[in-house]
């Protein structure tokens, strides 16, 4: 599984990241910056809730 950015969506509410420190961080203007690519195993479940807090659907998963 792959959790993928859209940067040109992301507005910087940080929801994300509260969701899922482990697979995303914020960087130094309060972007979104996806740690893991490839989401490690057992991790999907924190994955798929980490996008689902995104309110611009700026974050997906893929597998
Ligand atoms: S919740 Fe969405 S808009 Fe907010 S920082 Fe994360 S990716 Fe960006």
């Amino acid at each position: 599984m792959k959790l993928l950015l859209d940067a040109t969506r992301c507005q910087g509410y940080g929801l994300c990241q509260e969701q899922a420190p482990e697979l995303v961080d914020i960087d130094e203007w309060g972007y979104a910056k996806v740690l893991a690519l490839t989401v490690p195993a057992g991790a999907e479940d924190t994955a798929r809730a980490c996008a689902e807090s995104c309110p611009n659907a700026a974050l997906r998963v893929e597998r």
